[in-house]
């Protein structure tokens, strides 16, 4: 097999203020192609820690992937770094520089910008300048991509690819196509990956069964992440550990037959199927998730199909007001009560004139709570043709969490 590590370079994306995007992206498309990523390092703006960042991965991988500092002013440095590190020192490309000059005419001219000549020629040959005898990827904004062979000995190819993530990704098939990387490619081995998807058991529950029949799963990379309460199980196997894959999908369902929700989809994709195919429409009346379970709803393509709109009722007299709920009921079970979700779900579906509403309220904290309703108490009810299901529940974590994990909660209750 063959490996691959990545570097992500920007101040921007290791002081947090913009989360990474590239690596996982990129870890996900080497997997694809049969590569097995070792690592994913992030590095500031600072040529030296990009330099040390390179040598590490140079000495365990057989191609080094980095992402930004591309771009034309000062602190893009990556392509003059890995052009050091690979032995390859930079020179301006004049043809490149014609392409990239009129690239960024075009760019001007659309967006209406007069520009001072002198600084935008500065800027074109800063973006021009490349290692020698370096692949070249076309721009798909202004900075070309690069693939940069080592000049001596057999270290890894670097791919160098822009920061912006869009502009990252339509040059990514430019560069599996380039020579040096196909012939990295070609010591690839691609695996399969299946994913079960638990609902309800615990994880310690899952790992007493792996280890019960770990003798039979030799030849199966099994990963299992617990998140939001949904247990995955994501397993990475050669075609000829197929039968392995089977018996390890057999004994969960034995063990957790109830619990399994999915072997491959989501529960995205499962409430999407169950509302198409019986052509059902489903409308939210949410208090606590603030409208995030309906844009998890929407987050699909075509959702307008069965997602007539949401109702955000936060306070109780937007409750009564725009959904029905009782003042009665409020004033006396209060708005955290099974009895209001089922009224908010209620209210949803005869509102939309929907076939299925979901309600959902809860005390996200971390004030509010009291000690027979603490911080988490959520109740969440759906409302459809087959007649109401409620959840009661205690959802731990801050308040961010609380929202995630309920609105999980509610795709669940979705599903059927
Ligand atoms: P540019 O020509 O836009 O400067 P560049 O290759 O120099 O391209 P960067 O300066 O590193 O790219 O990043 C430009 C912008 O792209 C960042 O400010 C950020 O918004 C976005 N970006 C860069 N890296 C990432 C990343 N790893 N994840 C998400 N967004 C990123
Ligand atoms: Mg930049």
């Amino acid at each position: 097999g063959a490996r691959a590590g990545i570097v992500v370079t920007g101040t921007e994306v290791l002081t947090g203020r913009v989360t990474d995007r590239n690596g996982p992206w990129l870890a996900e498309q080497l997997r694809r192609v049969g590569l097995d990523v070792g690592q994913v390092v992030v590095v500031g703006d600072r040529p030296e820690d990009l330099r040390s960042a390179l040598g590490f991965l140079a000495a365990g991988n057989d191609l080094v992937i980095t992402s930004g500092g591309l771009g034309p002013t000062a602190d893009d440095l990556t392509a003059e770094v890995v052009g050091d590190v690979q032995g390859r020192p930079s020179a301006v490309d004049e043809e490149l520089a014609g392409r990239i000059g009129a690239i960024v005419a075009r760019l001007m001219a659309r967006r209406g910008w007069q520009s001072d000549p002198a600084s935008t020629e500065a800027a074109t040959r800063k973006q021009a300048r490349v290692p020698r005898g370096a692949v070249v990827l076309e721009p798909v904004g202004t900075a070309p991509g690069l693939v940069v062979p080592p000049a001596e000995g057999d270290g890894p190819p670097v791919v160098v690819l822009p920061g912006p993530p869009t502009e990252l990704q339509a040059m990514w098939p430019a560069a599996l196509a380039a020579a040096p990387v196909r012939a990295v490619l070609e010591r690839a081995v691609e695996l399969r990956q299946d994913t079960l998807r638990l609902w309800g058991t615990p994880e310690n529950e899952l790992a007493a069964t792996l280890r019960r029949v770990d003798d039979q799963l030799t030849g199966l990379e099994i990963t299992t992440c617990l998140r939001d309460g949904e247990l995955e199980i994501v397993t990475r196997y050669a075609p000829d550990a197929t039968a392995a894959y089977r018996r390890l999908v057999e004994a969960v369902r034995t063990d957790f037959g109830g619990t399994l929700v999915s072997e491959g989809p989501d529960v995205d994709t499962l409430v999407a199927q169950a509302l198409e195919s019986r052509g059902l429409t489903v409308a939210t009346a949410e208090s606590c998730t603030g409208g995030q379970l309906v844009a998890r709803l929407i987050d699909r393509p075509g959702a307008s199909a069965w997602v007539p709109g949401g109702v955000v009722s936060y306070s109780n007299t937007a409750k009564e007001e725009l959904l029905g709920v009782s003042a009665q009921t409020l004033a006396t079970v209060g708005a955290v009560s099974p009895e209001v979700a089922r009224q908010l779900a209620d209210g949803a579906r005869s509102r939309f004139g929907a076939d299925v509403g979901i309600g959902v309220t809860g005390i996200a904290g971390p004030g509010g709570g009291s000690p027979d309703k603490p911080v988490g108490t959520v109740h969440l009810c759906a409302v459809g043709p087959d007649g109401a299901v409620t959840r009661s529940l205690v959802v731990p974590g801050d308040r961010a969490a609380f929202r995630k994990r309920t609105v999980t909660v509610g795709m669940h209750l979705l599903r059927h």
